[in-house]
Protein backbone atom coordinates (compact mmCIF):
# COMPACT_ATOMS: atom_id res chain seq x y z
CA UNK A 1 0.00 0.00 0.00
CA UNK A 2 1.39 3.39 -0.74
CA UNK A 3 -0.18 6.45 0.27
CA UNK A 4 2.37 8.90 -1.84
CA UNK A 5 1.87 7.20 -4.98
CA UNK A 6 -1.96 8.03 -4.51
CA UNK A 7 -1.03 11.77 -3.05
CA UNK A 8 -0.27 12.32 -6.97
CA UNK A 9 -3.86 11.52 -7.81
CA UNK A 10 -5.93 14.49 -6.78
CA UNK A 11 -8.96 13.66 -8.93
CA UNK A 12 -9.24 10.19 -7.56
CA UNK A 13 -12.62 11.72 -5.58
CA UNK A 14 -14.20 12.10 -9.13
CA UNK A 15 -14.22 8.51 -9.69
CA UNK A 16 -15.10 6.82 -6.27
CA UNK A 17 -18.71 6.61 -5.14
CA UNK A 18 -19.73 5.81 -1.65
CA UNK A 19 -22.59 4.20 0.48
CA UNK A 20 -23.21 4.68 3.87
CA UNK A 21 -25.02 1.75 5.73
CA UNK A 22 -26.68 2.61 9.19
CA UNK A 23 -28.55 0.53 11.80
CA UNK A 24 -31.78 1.87 13.84
CA UNK A 25 -31.68 3.44 17.01
CA UNK A 26 -33.15 2.02 20.09
CA UNK A 27 -33.52 4.77 22.42
CA UNK A 28 -33.57 8.54 22.33
CA UNK A 29 -29.61 9.03 23.04
CA UNK A 30 -29.17 6.73 19.76
CA UNK A 31 -31.37 8.40 17.85
CA UNK A 32 -29.72 11.97 18.37
CA UNK A 33 -26.40 10.27 17.34
CA UNK A 34 -27.92 8.84 14.49
CA UNK A 35 -29.31 12.27 13.30
CA UNK A 36 -26.05 14.04 13.62
CA UNK A 37 -24.00 11.51 11.89
CA UNK A 38 -26.80 11.28 9.25
CA UNK A 39 -26.63 15.22 8.90
CA UNK A 40 -22.74 15.02 8.72
CA UNK A 41 -22.32 12.69 5.98
CA UNK A 42 -24.99 13.96 3.86
CA UNK A 43 -23.30 16.89 2.30
CA UNK A 44 -20.68 13.84 0.77
CA UNK A 45 -23.71 13.04 -1.63
CA UNK A 46 -23.52 9.13 -1.02
CA UNK A 47 -25.08 7.43 -3.87
CA UNK A 48 -27.52 6.01 -0.83
CA UNK A 49 -27.77 5.07 2.30
CA UNK A 50 -28.98 1.64 4.07
CA UNK A 51 -31.16 0.92 6.81
CA UNK A 52 -30.42 -2.28 8.35
CA UNK A 53 -33.28 -5.05 9.69
CA UNK A 54 -33.37 -6.71 12.61
CA UNK A 55 -33.71 -10.83 13.79
CA UNK A 56 -37.06 -11.80 13.84
CA UNK A 57 -38.24 -8.12 12.57
CA UNK A 58 -37.24 -6.81 16.11
CA UNK A 59 -36.65 -3.54 14.40
CA UNK A 60 -39.31 -3.54 11.33
CA UNK A 61 -40.72 -0.66 13.15
CA UNK A 62 -37.62 1.29 13.68
CA UNK A 63 -36.18 0.38 10.30
CA UNK A 64 -39.35 1.94 8.94
CA UNK A 65 -39.23 4.91 11.31
CA UNK A 66 -35.72 5.56 10.13
CA UNK A 67 -36.03 5.32 6.56
CA UNK A 68 -38.95 7.69 6.57
CA UNK A 69 -37.17 10.11 8.23
CA UNK A 70 -34.41 10.18 6.02
CA UNK A 71 -36.99 10.38 3.04
CA UNK A 72 -38.63 13.31 4.54
CA UNK A 73 -35.87 15.14 5.83
CA UNK A 74 -33.08 14.70 4.01
CA UNK A 75 -31.58 14.94 0.22
CA UNK A 76 -30.50 11.03 0.74
CA UNK A 77 -31.54 7.85 -1.01
CA UNK A 78 -32.64 5.05 1.25
CA UNK A 79 -32.28 1.63 0.91
CA UNK A 80 -34.35 -0.88 3.51
CA UNK A 81 -32.45 -3.95 4.40
CA UNK A 82 -35.31 -6.74 4.38
CA UNK A 83 -34.64 -10.34 5.75
CA UNK A 84 -36.54 -13.52 5.35
CA UNK A 85 -36.70 -14.32 8.73
CA UNK A 86 -39.52 -15.40 10.97
CA UNK A 87 -41.94 -13.98 8.60
CA UNK A 88 -44.37 -15.76 5.82
CA UNK A 89 -44.12 -14.79 2.17
CA UNK A 90 -47.09 -12.30 2.64
CA UNK A 91 -45.56 -10.81 5.48
CA UNK A 92 -42.34 -10.06 3.79
CA UNK A 93 -44.72 -8.87 0.83
CA UNK A 94 -46.55 -6.46 2.14
CA UNK A 95 -43.48 -4.54 4.11
CA UNK A 96 -41.66 -4.41 0.72
CA UNK A 97 -45.27 -2.70 -0.35
CA UNK A 98 -45.25 -0.44 2.66
CA UNK A 99 -41.51 0.81 1.63
CA UNK A 100 -42.78 1.06 -2.03
CA UNK A 101 -45.84 3.19 -0.79
CA UNK A 102 -43.07 5.18 0.92
CA UNK A 103 -41.17 6.08 -1.93
CA UNK A 104 -38.83 3.71 -1.71
CA UNK A 105 -36.65 1.98 -4.48
CA UNK A 106 -34.09 0.51 -3.09
CA UNK A 107 -33.66 -2.46 -1.34
CA UNK A 108 -30.37 -4.77 0.71
CA UNK A 109 -32.09 -8.22 0.33
CA UNK A 110 -31.25 -10.64 3.14
CA UNK A 111 -31.87 -14.45 3.94
CA UNK A 112 -31.01 -12.73 7.80
CA UNK A 113 -29.28 -14.81 10.56
CA UNK A 114 -31.88 -17.59 12.54
CA UNK A 115 -33.84 -16.11 14.94
CA UNK A 116 -32.30 -18.00 17.70
CA UNK A 117 -28.78 -16.44 17.19
CA UNK A 118 -25.43 -16.99 14.98
CA UNK A 119 -23.99 -20.56 15.31
CA UNK A 120 -27.75 -22.30 15.35
CA UNK A 121 -28.90 -23.63 12.40
CA UNK A 122 -31.43 -21.91 10.13
CA UNK A 123 -35.39 -22.44 9.57
CA UNK A 124 -36.74 -20.98 6.86
CA UNK A 125 -40.16 -19.99 8.01
CA UNK A 126 -42.61 -23.23 6.29
CA UNK A 127 -44.26 -20.06 3.93
CA UNK A 128 -41.15 -17.67 3.70
CA UNK A 129 -38.91 -17.33 1.47
CA UNK A 130 -35.64 -19.25 2.27
CA UNK A 131 -32.88 -17.51 1.63
CA UNK A 132 -31.36 -14.31 -0.44
CA UNK A 133 -32.44 -15.24 -3.65
CA UNK A 134 -35.57 -16.42 -3.33
CA UNK A 135 -36.26 -12.57 -1.88
CA UNK A 136 -34.38 -11.18 -4.83
CA UNK A 137 -36.71 -12.90 -6.62
CA UNK A 138 -39.75 -11.92 -4.84
CA UNK A 139 -38.40 -7.90 -5.08
CA UNK A 140 -37.64 -8.00 -8.79
CA UNK A 141 -41.68 -9.75 -9.22
CA UNK A 142 -42.84 -6.44 -6.95
CA UNK A 143 -41.13 -3.68 -8.94
CA UNK A 144 -38.22 -2.39 -10.81
CA UNK A 145 -35.77 -2.20 -7.62
CA UNK A 146 -32.22 -1.54 -7.25
CA UNK A 147 -31.49 -4.34 -5.11
CA UNK A 148 -27.97 -4.89 -3.35
CA UNK A 149 -27.31 -8.70 -1.74
CA UNK A 150 -24.72 -9.92 0.63
CA UNK A 151 -21.05 -11.48 -0.52
CA UNK A 152 -18.39 -13.10 1.65
CA UNK A 153 -14.85 -12.98 0.33
CA UNK A 154 -13.92 -14.95 3.53
CA UNK A 155 -17.23 -17.56 2.97
CA UNK A 156 -20.38 -17.71 4.98
CA UNK A 157 -19.83 -19.09 8.08
CA UNK A 158 -22.65 -21.62 7.27
CA UNK A 159 -21.54 -22.24 4.05
CA UNK A 160 -19.88 -25.68 3.47
CA UNK A 161 -17.29 -24.37 1.06
CA UNK A 162 -17.15 -21.93 -1.53
CA UNK A 163 -18.51 -23.32 -4.56
CA UNK A 164 -22.19 -23.36 -2.63
CA UNK A 165 -21.40 -19.63 -1.99
CA UNK A 166 -20.88 -18.61 -5.60
CA UNK A 167 -23.76 -21.08 -6.66
CA UNK A 168 -26.07 -18.85 -3.83
CA UNK A 169 -24.69 -15.41 -5.25
CA UNK A 170 -25.03 -16.51 -8.84
CA UNK A 171 -28.76 -17.55 -7.89
CA UNK A 172 -28.83 -13.84 -6.35
CA UNK A 173 -27.40 -12.11 -9.45
CA UNK A 174 -29.74 -14.01 -11.71
CA UNK A 175 -32.94 -13.36 -9.74
CA UNK A 176 -32.00 -10.04 -10.63
CA UNK A 177 -29.38 -8.36 -7.88
CA UNK A 178 -27.87 -4.96 -8.93
CA UNK A 179 -25.05 -5.45 -7.17
CA UNK A 180 -23.07 -7.11 -3.81
CA UNK A 181 -22.01 -5.67 -0.79
CA UNK A 182 -19.43 -7.38 1.07
CA UNK A 183 -19.12 -8.58 4.54
CA UNK A 184 -16.53 -6.43 5.70
CA UNK A 185 -12.25 -7.84 5.56
CA UNK A 186 -9.03 -6.72 6.59
CA UNK A 187 -6.86 -8.35 3.42
CA UNK A 188 -7.94 -6.82 0.21
CA UNK A 189 -5.63 -9.77 -1.30
CA UNK A 190 -8.99 -12.53 0.16
CA UNK A 191 -11.38 -9.50 -1.50
CA UNK A 192 -9.62 -9.30 -5.20
CA UNK A 193 -9.17 -13.27 -5.28
CA UNK A 194 -13.12 -13.23 -4.20
CA UNK A 195 -14.01 -11.18 -7.49
CA UNK A 196 -11.69 -13.15 -9.63
CA UNK A 197 -13.86 -16.50 -8.46
CA UNK A 198 -17.07 -14.71 -8.80
CA UNK A 199 -16.20 -13.95 -12.27
CA UNK A 200 -15.44 -17.48 -13.49
CA UNK A 201 -18.28 -18.55 -12.02
CA UNK A 202 -20.05 -15.94 -14.05
CA UNK A 203 -21.17 -13.82 -11.90
CA UNK A 204 -20.91 -10.42 -13.11
CA UNK A 205 -22.34 -7.75 -11.00
CA UNK A 206 -20.87 -5.08 -9.15
CA UNK A 207 -19.50 -6.61 -5.71
CA UNK A 208 -18.52 -3.88 -3.79
CA UNK A 209 -16.57 -3.95 -0.90
CA UNK A 210 -17.63 -3.50 2.85
CA UNK A 211 -15.37 -1.75 4.92
CA UNK A 212 -15.89 -1.36 8.56
CA UNK A 213 -13.75 1.58 10.26
CA UNK A 214 -12.15 -0.02 13.51
CA UNK A 215 -13.85 2.24 16.22
CA UNK A 216 -13.09 -0.53 18.96
CA UNK A 217 -10.89 -2.98 18.23
CA UNK A 218 -11.71 -5.01 21.20
CA UNK A 219 -15.08 -5.39 19.82
CA UNK A 220 -14.43 -5.80 16.15
CA UNK A 221 -11.68 -8.89 16.69
CA UNK A 222 -14.88 -10.54 18.61
CA UNK A 223 -17.40 -9.83 15.76
CA UNK A 224 -15.00 -10.86 13.22
CA UNK A 225 -14.66 -14.55 15.32
CA UNK A 226 -18.74 -14.97 14.75
CA UNK A 227 -18.68 -14.02 11.03
CA UNK A 228 -15.69 -15.27 10.07
CA UNK A 229 -13.90 -12.65 9.07
CA UNK A 230 -9.67 -12.71 9.63
CA UNK A 231 -8.22 -10.36 11.93
CA UNK A 232 -4.59 -10.48 10.63
CA UNK A 233 -1.83 -9.91 13.06
CA UNK A 234 -0.50 -6.33 11.51
CA UNK A 235 -4.24 -5.14 12.30
CA UNK A 236 -3.92 -6.77 15.98
CA UNK A 237 -0.47 -5.10 16.28
CA UNK A 238 -1.38 -1.58 15.16
CA UNK A 239 -4.13 -1.08 17.47
CA UNK A 240 -1.70 -3.01 20.24
CA UNK A 241 -1.89 -1.35 23.70
CA UNK A 242 -4.36 1.73 22.62
CA UNK A 243 -7.30 0.29 24.57
CA UNK A 244 -7.51 3.14 26.65
CA UNK A 245 -6.13 5.61 24.57
CA UNK A 246 -9.25 6.78 22.34
CA UNK A 247 -7.48 9.84 20.69
CA UNK A 248 -4.50 7.75 18.90
CA UNK A 249 -7.10 4.60 18.39
CA UNK A 250 -8.88 6.78 16.27
CA UNK A 251 -5.87 8.11 14.56
CA UNK A 252 -4.62 5.12 13.66
CA UNK A 253 -8.22 3.62 12.83
CA UNK A 254 -8.73 6.25 10.38
CA UNK A 255 -5.18 5.58 9.05
CA UNK A 256 -5.71 1.98 8.55
CA UNK A 257 -9.30 2.02 6.82
CA UNK A 258 -8.39 4.90 4.62
CA UNK A 259 -4.92 2.50 3.46
CA UNK A 260 -6.98 -0.26 2.66
CA UNK A 261 -9.67 1.60 0.78
CA UNK A 262 -6.60 3.87 -1.11
CA UNK A 263 -4.94 0.27 -2.23
CA UNK A 264 -8.35 -0.56 -3.59
CA UNK A 265 -8.80 2.18 -5.82
CA UNK A 266 -5.19 1.17 -6.66
CA UNK A 267 -6.39 -1.92 -7.90
CA UNK A 268 -8.98 -0.74 -9.51
CA UNK A 269 -12.41 -0.59 -6.89
CA UNK A 270 -14.62 2.66 -7.41
CA UNK A 271 -17.72 1.95 -5.35
CA UNK A 272 -17.38 1.74 -1.58
CA UNK A 273 -19.68 1.03 1.41
CA UNK A 274 -19.14 1.71 5.04
CA UNK A 275 -20.41 0.66 8.07
CA UNK A 276 -20.64 3.46 9.78
CA UNK A 277 -21.86 2.01 13.29
CA UNK A 278 -24.24 5.18 13.52
CA UNK A 279 -20.94 6.97 13.95
CA UNK A 280 -19.66 9.79 11.74
CA UNK A 281 -16.24 10.89 12.66
CA UNK A 282 -13.86 8.14 11.34
CA UNK A 283 -16.01 7.49 7.77
CA UNK A 284 -16.02 11.47 6.80
CA UNK A 285 -12.06 11.29 7.50
CA UNK A 286 -11.62 8.39 5.22
CA UNK A 287 -13.61 9.72 2.50
CA UNK A 288 -12.15 13.10 3.05
CA UNK A 289 -8.77 11.18 2.20
CA UNK A 290 -10.24 9.54 -0.78
CA UNK A 291 -11.10 12.93 -2.07
CA UNK A 292 -14.96 13.10 -1.55
CA UNK A 293 -15.96 16.32 0.17
CA UNK A 294 -18.42 18.60 0.85
CA UNK A 295 -19.30 21.52 -1.11
CA UNK A 296 -18.94 23.35 1.87
CA UNK A 297 -15.43 22.72 2.56
CA UNK A 298 -14.69 22.41 -1.17
CA UNK A 299 -15.79 25.96 -1.05
CA UNK A 300 -13.77 27.23 1.73
CA UNK A 301 -10.90 25.61 0.28
CA UNK A 302 -11.05 27.56 -2.79
CA UNK A 303 -11.85 30.71 -1.16
CA UNK A 304 -8.73 30.26 1.38
CA UNK A 305 -6.51 29.88 -1.68
P1 LIG B 1 -27.92 -15.92 1.76
O1 LIG B 1 -27.38 -15.05 0.69
O2 LIG B 1 -29.28 -16.50 1.58
O3 LIG B 1 -26.90 -17.07 2.07
C1 LIG B 1 -25.55 -16.75 2.38
C2 LIG B 1 -24.70 -17.99 2.30
O4 LIG B 1 -24.97 -18.86 3.39
C3 LIG B 1 -24.98 -18.74 1.05
O5 LIG B 1 -23.98 -18.43 0.14
C4 LIG B 1 -25.00 -20.19 1.45
O6 LIG B 1 -23.84 -20.80 1.00
C5 LIG B 1 -25.04 -20.18 2.94
N1 LIG B 1 -26.32 -20.69 3.43
C6 LIG B 1 -27.49 -20.05 3.46
N2 LIG B 1 -28.43 -20.81 4.02
C7 LIG B 1 -27.79 -21.95 4.36
C8 LIG B 1 -28.22 -23.14 4.97
N3 LIG B 1 -29.49 -23.30 5.39
N4 LIG B 1 -27.30 -24.13 5.16
C9 LIG B 1 -26.02 -23.97 4.75
N5 LIG B 1 -25.56 -22.86 4.16
C10 LIG B 1 -26.44 -21.88 3.97
N6 LIG B 1 -28.47 -9.33 8.93
C11 LIG B 1 -29.61 -8.82 9.46
O7 LIG B 1 -30.26 -9.49 10.29
N7 LIG B 1 -30.08 -7.59 9.12
C12 LIG B 1 -29.43 -6.80 8.21
O8 LIG B 1 -29.88 -5.70 7.91
C13 LIG B 1 -28.22 -7.32 7.61
N8 LIG B 1 -27.54 -6.59 6.70
C14 LIG B 1 -26.43 -7.14 6.09
C15 LIG B 1 -25.79 -6.42 5.07
C16 LIG B 1 -24.67 -6.94 4.41
C17 LIG B 1 -24.02 -6.14 3.32
C18 LIG B 1 -24.17 -8.22 4.80
C19 LIG B 1 -22.95 -8.79 4.12
C20 LIG B 1 -24.80 -8.95 5.81
C21 LIG B 1 -25.94 -8.42 6.46
N9 LIG B 1 -26.62 -9.14 7.44
C22 LIG B 1 -27.77 -8.61 8.02
C23 LIG B 1 -26.12 -10.45 7.90
C24 LIG B 1 -26.81 -11.61 7.17
O9 LIG B 1 -28.19 -11.59 7.44
C25 LIG B 1 -26.19 -12.91 7.66
O10 LIG B 1 -24.87 -13.04 7.24
C26 LIG B 1 -26.99 -14.16 7.36
O11 LIG B 1 -26.45 -15.26 8.09
C27 LIG B 1 -27.02 -14.59 5.89
O12 LIG B 1 -27.86 -13.80 5.15
P2 LIG B 1 -27.61 -13.68 3.56
O13 LIG B 1 -28.64 -12.84 2.97
O14 LIG B 1 -26.20 -13.36 3.31
O15 LIG B 1 -27.90 -15.21 3.17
Amino acid sequence: MNQFRFSRRPDIGDKVRVSFEFFPPKTDEMEARLWDTVTRLEPLKPKFVSVTYGAGGSTRERTARTVKRILNETTLTPAAHMTCVDAARDQVDAVVREFADMGVTRFVALRGDPAAGVGTAYRPHPDGYANGAELVGALKGAGDFDISVSAYPEKHPESPDFATDFDMLKRKADNGATRAITQFFFDNDLYERYVERARRAGIYIPIVPGILPVHNFTQVANFSARCGALVPAWLAERFDGLQNDPQTHALVASAVAAEQVLDLVERGVSDFHFYTMNRADLVFAICHMIGIRSHEAEAAGSAAA
